[in-house]
């Protein structure tokens, strides 16, 4: 094969000048990239290998060195790993695979924001050599190819790379980086070294550079023939949490997740007994941009005895945390464990179960004796937490407690403990109202009675939570009430004379709701008299059983089918608007239809026939 040109993914382009003009700032991460392809390299030969012992034929043991040449001003990371062929080199450095990426690339380049912490999030990777040099030369081989299928891979970065055929003795990858001229503090070894020490000392490889000696006669630092190792190699999680400082842990979080904020909070153990494995989990203080992506690779990566596994190891984390970064290391699983047998095994099951349970605890004592900074997971997590409440099952109660709303109280931080000490004396349910915004959740007519009555009430707004309250009923024995369902029922919260007042009115009011009734015969499934409202003519509500108004936009929003059932309308026979029904009989449909719509709009709901509304309006207001 002779040499080929080959042009960027319009994408890549677009990588390769943010990551020249963005990441400046943080020029050195380019070895953690560098370094941490290589040890993906290695991972991905010793796992193909379980299979076909023949890839290693070249040597099993897997290495990565970091070789400088002063005199031609190069840097070159070298793995033994699994190495590219010609078609993979083209594909993998040429093009972004992933495309969360580069769609939030493209949004970038074209955006505003070029916000360099953002753009690590998703680990630039392999392009990101191209801060420091003005020319990347790669050569690689895939294992299991002969000497002859080499591939030198070459690029000044700035749209077009070249590919040629080459010979090479062994398998594996040398990235080659020519060294823009104000770069050469990335010839000092000791630059090198301190680098490594400070990103990659958990890479279970060893990593090599040669070794230096002073020279007594030349008066200076002389590079041997010698290599030594330069990282501890040591996988951080896997050492004993005493030995371990803050610090590292911060800085070991920052590689798995690309997030340059440090974690919220952590948890490391070592679990013993019938299964055996160490889990170190992490809560990000902040939401990547894609966590409502359902189906995105999970963040904790699995181990088996050190050895890297699989990353999307949705097996190990419950989807509503999927938030949760981290490593989990199987003392038990086999190393060549599928997909298929994840999902099947005891022992997975096992570690599932107590990571999730880890993962609350961490949880419930931030809680508990971090409030502000639960607040502030709460407020980027919180969301996803409530898919919980129909997934686990086994965890509601706990999870239940680890909620947290707005209310007529306060606009966050309301949690049910703090709802139930706040009940008055005869309430036994926990009322709640949904709606779009927290706005059209306060203003809500259905709340009327309750803030009469210093009743709190739940404001909840989350799209998530209509589905949450169809799996959560009680909590500690006290139900969960819509407030714009069903009839009131204020029971013991009522006093006698309240209620005597409620029934004479109703009583008095009979003729003109089967008036009303039958003009709304179309629209309403029936009108009665209201104990819900005090300032307000009517509101709609839903019976018991049926789909909140809320939800069905919700569902209809989102192309679903929602069943058209038809709610009631309440009204307030105290109200000047209601009272007119009695006595002016020449408009009185007018005003029937006009209370219905004012009652749907009140509620966020959208008419039907805007403009007949309008119309019917004018006409009173004309009159
Ligand atoms: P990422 O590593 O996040 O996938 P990169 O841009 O760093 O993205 O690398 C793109 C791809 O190039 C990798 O997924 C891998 O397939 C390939 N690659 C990069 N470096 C190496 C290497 N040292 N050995 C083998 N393959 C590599």
């Amino acid at each position: 094969m002779n040499k080929t040109t080959h042009s960027f993914q319009a994408e890549v382009q677009q990588i390769l000048h943010l990551v020249t003009h963005s990441l400046y700032s943080n020029k050195e991460i380019f070895l953690r990239e560098l370094v941490s392809n290589a040890s993906d390299a290695c991972d991905k030969l010793r796992f193909e290998s379980l299979d076909r012992p023949d890839l290693m034929e070249d040597g099993a043991g897997l290495e990565i060195r970091i070789l400088v040449d002063a005199a031609a001003r190069t840097l070159t990371i070298r793995d033994n790993g699994i190495g590219m062929s010609a078609d993979e080199a083209i594909a993998h450095l040429g093009t972004i695979a992933k495309s969360g990426t580069r769609e939030f690339v493209a949004k970038l380049a074209d955006g505003q924001k070029k916000d360099a912490g953002l753009i690590g999030q998703f680990g630039v990777g392999f392009y990101s050599g191209f801060i420091v040099a003005d020319r990347i030369t790669v050569e690689t081989r895939r294992a299991g190819l002969p000497a002859d299928q080499g591939v030198r891979w070459t690029s000044d970065g700035s749209g077009a790379f070249e590919t040629e055929q080459i010979e090479r003795a062994t398998r594996g990858t040398d990235v080659i980086l020519h060294l823009r001229a104000e770069e050469d503090e990335y010839l000092a070894s000791w630059k090198l070294r301190s680098i490594v020490g400070k990103y990659s000392d958990h890479i279970s490889l060893p990593i090599l550079m040669r070794k230096e000696e002073w020279n007594s006669e030349k008066q200076e630092q002389v590079v041997t023939d010698e290599w030594q190792t330069v990282n501890k190699a040591a996988a951080l999680w896997a050492r004993p949490k005493a030995d371990v400082t803050e610090a590292e842990y911060h800085e070991f979080y920052k590689q798995i997740s690309y997030d340059d904020a440090a974690p919220l909070a952590y948890t490391h153990n070592r679990v013993e007994g019938r299964t055996e494995y160490t889990q170190l989990l992490y809560v990000p203080a902040k939401a990547p941009f894609d966590l409502w992506n359902r189906d995105k690779r999970g963040g904790v990566k699995l181990y088996v005895k050190r050895v890297f596994i699989m990353d999307d190891a949705e097996a190990l984390m419950p989807v509503y945390l999927r938030f949760v970064k981290g490593v989990i290391d199987s003392a038990d699983l086999p190393l060549n464990v599928s997909r298929e047998l994840l999902q099947e095994s005891r022992d997975v099951k096992a570690i599932r179960e107590g990571s999730t349970k880890r993962v609350l605890s961490m949880l419930e004592d931030l809680a508990a004796n971090q409030k502000e900074q639960y607040g502030a997971f709460w407020k980027e997590f919180g969301a996803v937490l409530k898919e919980g409440m129909g997934e686990d099952h086994a965890n509601k109660e706990r999870l239940a407690k680890l909620l947290r709303f707005a209310s007529t109280q306060a606009d966050d931080g309301v949690s049910f403990d703090d709802y139930i000490a706040r009940m008055k004396e005869g309430q036994d349910a926990i009322y709640y109202i949904t709606a779009d915004t927290l706005a059209a959740a306060k203003s809500s007519p259905q709340l009327e009675i309750f803030r009469k009555k210093g009743i709190e009430v739940l404001l909840l707004t989350d799209r998530v939570d209509e589905w949450m309250l169809s799996h959560l009923y009680e909590v500690e024995g006290k139900s969960l009430q819509s407030v714009a369902k069903g009839a009131v029922d204020l029971g013991k919260l009522q006093d006698d004379e309240e209620k005597k007042q409620a029934e004479a009115a109703a009583e008095s009011f009979k003729p003109v709701l089967e008036r009303l009734k039958t003009a709304l015969t179309e629209r309403a499934k029936d009108v009665r008299v209201t104990s819900r409202l005090v300032d307000s003519p009517a509101c709609i509500v839903v019976e018991e059983g049926d789909m909140s108004a809320h939800l069905a936009r919700l569902l209809k929003q989102a192309g679903q089918q929602a069943p058209s059932t038809k709610p009631i309308l309440e009204v307030n026979p105290q109200h000047a608007l209601v009272k007119r029904l009695e006595s002016d009989d020449a408009r009185f449909d007018d005003l029937a239809q006009i209370l219905f719509d004012q009652a749907l709009l009140s509620e966020g709901g959208q008419l039907e026939d805007p403009a007949a509304y309008v119309q019917r309006v004018n006409r009173l207001l004309a009159a």
